[in-house]
């Protein structure tokens, strides 16, 4: 099946269009692209699709698109699984914004735009939040007074969902384990980054909470701190507003805070050339994860395999080195060459006698989105193939 996957910023577009019967991304990624400057110089989403319809014309010949899959963030408390797109379930997307006012209310104007576009393509929206819908409650309450869960839906969320999801299958068929016995914890350490507790193939608790700033720190996200860091800080600095605080703890914090450059490629080289802020920035970093992996080992009742994913996850040799070295009490080793070896392969790392498995394995959210999009398409319609 030849889908669309799109994923509709406030600002721009990222597309890829992808041919399910293909496995590898050499020959399943027909075509992709950047439209970029909506809002700039183009008036909005409806413009930037037709420039896109341009393209993907020129790219697909006589081909033709059969369903669309949609990355969103936000799926609130109602949305589990991926589903197909009607007039409600865009209503019900753009009620989410409060939970996610930079991204649910761009999902929802490009979902209308290519119901406009292309009205009789099926649409499926795939979500960000919904694999970590099984964490139990006492994971996700947070202790404060009722009405913040109640009346504004504050509670963990968690997010990376369709990466710890795809990439927990794939961990689980390498090491030839029934996905509803696999036990594992995941951490998707790109730009944003994210740990997941899996028991029995399914989230338990996740690293992010009610918005991607909590848990780890990350390129220029603090991670967890101590809420009165805010409180504090804002009395004592009373021009300082709301938004000034989100700016500082999102953009302006975590590895580029420390080591003043949030890349972590940069972040190793400074390192290694004697920069003693880059030496801290990455033990915060490699120290913090540990804490999280250590924790859900105990949550998950014991991990057969600690798997690293996303751009530093699959990359950093020396990253995943400096995280492992702090889990000896946990039994776990990496091998040096194994480690060393750069490749697109999910593949197993630690040693022989390691007591946990270690994986890297890559992740691919596109492929995910157009696997999940094909197989709401086939259970409605199925003879579309
Ligand atoms: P992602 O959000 O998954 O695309 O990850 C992006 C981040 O991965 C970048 O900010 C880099 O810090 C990191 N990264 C990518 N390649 C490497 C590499 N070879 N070594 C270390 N970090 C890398």
């Amino acid at each position: 099946m030849l889908i669309l996957v799109v994923n509709c910023g406030s600002s721009s577009i990222k597309y890829q269009v992808r041919d399910t019967n293909f496995d590898n991304d050499d020959q399943a990624v027909i075509t992709k692209g950047l439209i970029e400057n909506i809002g700039v110089d183009l008036p909005d989403h409806d413009a930037a699709l037709e420039i896109m319809a341009e393209k993907l014309d020129e790219a697909l010949g006589d081909r033709e698109i059969e369903a669309v899959g949609h990355r969103v963030v936000h799926g609130g408390e109602r949305f589990s699984e991926p589903v197909l797109v009607n007039n409600e379930i865009i209503r019900a997307i753009e009620r989410l914004a409060p939970l996610a006012p930079l991204h649910n209310p761009a999902h929802a104007k490009g979902l209308r735009a290519v119901a406009r576009k292309w009205p009789s393509l099926p649409q499926v929206v795939v979500f960000d939040t919904a694999f970590h819908r099984t964490m139990p409650e006492h994971v996700w309450r947070y202790a404060v007074p009722e009405e913040f869960y109640t009346l504004h839906g504050i509670r963990r969320y968690g997010f990376h969902g369709t990466s710890h999801d795809y990439v927990t299958g794939i961990a689980a068929e390498l090491l030839g384990i029934d996905r509803s016995e696999f036990n594992a914890v995941i951490a998707h350490l790109g730009n944003g980054a994210s740990v997941t507790a899996i028991k029995e193939g399914k989230s338990v608790d996740t690293s992010m909470g009610y918005t991607p700033l909590a848990g780890l720190v990350m390129g220029t996200r603090s991670g967890d701190i101590d809420p009165s860091v805010l409180t504090s800080f804002m009395e004592r600095n009373p021009e300082v507003s709301a938004a000034d605080m989100n700016r500082i703890l999102n953009n302006e914090s975590g590895l580029l805070a420390i080591a003043g450059s949030n890349d972590m490629r940069k972040v190793v080289e400074a390192k290694e050339s004697g920069d003693s802020r880059a030496q801290l920035a990455l033990d915060m970093t490699a120290y913090r994860l540990a804490k999280y992996i250590g924790g859900y080992h105990v949550a998950v009742g014991g991990m057969q395999a600690l798997v690293f994913t996303a751009g530093i996850g699959e990359n950093s040799a020396e990253f995943r080195a400096l995280a492992v070295e702090q889990l000896g009490a946990l039994g776990i080793k990496i091998d040096p060459e194994l480690n060393a070896i750069r490749s697109d392969e999910p593949r197993v790392i630690s040693t022989e006698d390691s007591l946990v498995k270690v994986l890297v394995v890559p992740t691919n959210e596109e492929k995910a989105i157009a696997l999940a999009t094909k197989d709401v398409v086939n259970q409605i319609w199925p003879d579309r193939g």
